[in-house]
């Protein structure tokens, strides 16, 4: 794509970093075939290649961001599924994160929306703010009926809607501190704790601890670390992102200097995509970029370190038809598609793809709560597509999309790393109490 920037703006390494992103697309349009958004609402302008047209002529012309350009960029839902797609190796992800905070520079949101994000920005990194919000939410639920009929409060009946009716107690089962191994070591490393996921299922960091202790490896969850950064990331809330990486790098540093890390650890892919890119965001901080650049590096979704065990077969699966649900963040921000997938089968469970699997489940962070219609669908179309491959249980890697897809898949959603901690010697995940092997053995 021709681009006509001038020197001058080029000076500004965010509108260079564009301008190269932007010169790679070729106009193709192939990236539309597996776009959810156009998929959904059938407008070039919701999808990846109308989107890019709409940055360009943001940037080119050095304006601040309209209306018309802030509703189909907040429509995306940075799932990536384009950059997947794309022959070119547009790097959409860059482009779109600096089209978000551009808009959030440059645009004044109506009132309610603002409240919606800021509210949004203020809880959700904070595990017990999350944890007091979840608790108010179970007890408005009585007026989710109400909010629903009313347009302006879509976002809060959207959270309503998403909040779990019941909540785990807080568990520091996972918590600060080192979970050495019995015996011999092969292994040391960190895990993320971060922050919507421990409220959420705690379950999930215990299982991961308890699978790899078993394994032989140490795992550490260093005092201080905290949020990855991705949810104001996705909001355009650059510096509060900034932050947050910051913050993590740190304590990581010490870690890494102190006791030494092979990997850092984490359970939630859409936490992995960010923390894989604090090199590139901290890139121009020169206090920061080097060692955001070593963090990134050494930062593992838990099906990745895994993959490096070898671990032996087992037949606890046996007989049981497990859908495992890719999350965006997974198979398109980090690109692992197979490992995840080869751990269950080698734990015995007869694993199959679920049609479409390309697509979104409409989760994306916050956007089931900003763009609740669109999330809607999305998940409408995810459950169709689950339900047509008959699991008897299905495994993800991401909270996000666990909460979307669970309460209405009808069989249970389980984290990946629950499922393995159980097929190798440790508890098997409450939700899959009355779960029994229902078929023979089969490949599919
Ligand atoms: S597929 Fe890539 S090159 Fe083609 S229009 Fe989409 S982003 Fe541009
Ligand atoms: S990130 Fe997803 S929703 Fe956004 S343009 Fe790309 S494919 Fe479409």
């Amino acid at each position: 794509m021709q681009t006509n920037f001038t020197s001058d703006q080029l000076l500004d390494p965010a509108v260079a970093q564009s301008e190269k992103i932007l010169r790679k697309c070729v106009h193709c349009g192939f990236c539309t075939a597996t776009c959810p958004t156009y998929l959904t609402l059938g407008d070039e302008l919701d999808s990846p290649r109308g989107r890019i047209y709409l940055i360009k002529d943001m940037l080119e012309n050095g304006r601040d961001a309209d209306a018309r350009t802030v509703k189909h960029i907040d429509r995306c839902l940075s799932c990536l599924a384009c950059t997947t797609t794309c022959p070119s190796g547009v790097d959409y992800m860059h482009l779109v994160d600096h089209a978000r905070a551009h808009i959030e520079r440059t645009w004044r949101r109506p009132l309610l929306d603002r409240f919606y994000r800021a509210l949004l920005a203020a809880v959700l990194p904070h595990p017990a703010r999350f944890r007091l919000a979840l608790t108010g939410a179970r007890l408005a639920r009585p007026f989710a009926g109400l909010l629903s009929r009313m347009p302006a409060a879509a976002p809060l009946s959207a959270m309503l809607a998403l909040a779990p009716a019941r909540l785990p107690k807080a568990s520091g089962a996972a918590g600060p501190g080192a979970h050495k191994v019995i015996g011999g070591r092969r292994g040391r490393v960190a895990i993320l704790s971060g922050c919507a996921q421990p409220v959420l299922d705690p379950a999930i960091n215990e299982a991961t601890v308890e699978l790899l202790n078993r394994l032989g490896v140490e795992v550490v969850a260093p005092a201080g670390e905290g949020c990855c950064g991705a949810l104001v990331h996705h909001m355009g809330r650059e510096a509060q992102a900034l932050d947050a990486a910051r913050r993590n790098v740190d304590v990581w540093t010490r870690e890494i200097d102190n006791g030494g890390l092979d990997a850092i650890i984490i359970t939630t892919s859409g936490c992995g995509t960010t923390v894989k890119d604090y090199g590139h965001m901290l890139a121009l901080d020169p206090a920061y970029a080097q060692k955001a650049a070593r963090v990134s590096a050494l930062a593992k979704d838990v099906t990745e370190y895994l993959s490096t065990l070898d671990l032996p077969r087992s037949e606890t699966g046996a007989g049981i038809r497990l859908a495992y649900h890719s999350a965006c963040s997974m198979q398109h921000g980090q690109r692992i598609k197979d490992q995840p997938k080869r751990l269950l089968a080698s734990a015995g469970f007869t694993v199959v793809d679920i049609p479409e699997r390309h697509l979104c489940c409409g989760s994306a962070g916050t956007y089931n709560i900003l763009q609740s219609e669109i999330a809607g669908r999305l998940r409408e179309r995810k459950l169709a597509n689950i339900a047509r491959v008959k699991p008897d249980v299905i495994a993800a890697g991401n909270i996000g999309c666990i909460t979307q897809i669970g309460s209405g898949a009808g069989v249970p959603i389980v984290h990946t790393a629950q499922i393995l901690n159980w097929a190798y010697g440790g508890r098997k995940p409450p939700a899959l109490a009355g779960l029994t092997a229902t078929r023979p053995i089969a490949a599919e």
